[in-house]
């Protein structure tokens, strides 16, 4: 399945490099960037690279591409403890109509650990 991309999604800018972000991880499927408003240092956003707003509409070999990514990106943020949030629509807070998985750190690196 080839890229699909909406010009009035945030997440295709980001991908489009229309809009900056600080790159955590790429393959040729996904995208990891740190989140502009992190709940704790280091929390980060998984995306495919095709335009699905819910989980359901993503096909599977984008899916598939994430799974692996989550693992390394939390393995990155130097803590064990971590909560991985994948949001669908509104009623469940979901904001940013492109799928994506957050990836939060617990304790923040520089909170809490001492
Ligand atoms: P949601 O609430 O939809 O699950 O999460 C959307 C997330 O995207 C939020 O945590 C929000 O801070 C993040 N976000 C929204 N716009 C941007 C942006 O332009 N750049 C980055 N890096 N993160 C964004
Ligand atoms: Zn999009």
């Amino acid at each position: 399945t080839s890229a699909k991309v909406d010009e009035s999604c945030i997440f295709c800018l980001i991908l489009q490099g229309k809009i900056p972000a600080h790159k955590v991880y790429e393959t040729d499927k996904s995208l990891a960037f740190l989140d502009i408003n992190p709940v704790s240092e280091g929390h980060s956003l998984v995306i495919p690279k095709y335009h699905a707003v819910k989980i359901l509409d993503l096909p599977d070999e984008y899916l598939a591409d994430i799974g692996p990514i989550l693992k390394k990106v939390a393995k990155a943020t130097g803590t064990e403890q971590f909560n991985i949030i994948q949001n669908n629509g509104k009623m469940a807070f979901q904001h940013v109509d492109h799928v994506h998985f957050h990836v939060v750190p617990k304790p923040s690196p520089t909170e809490g650990l001492v």
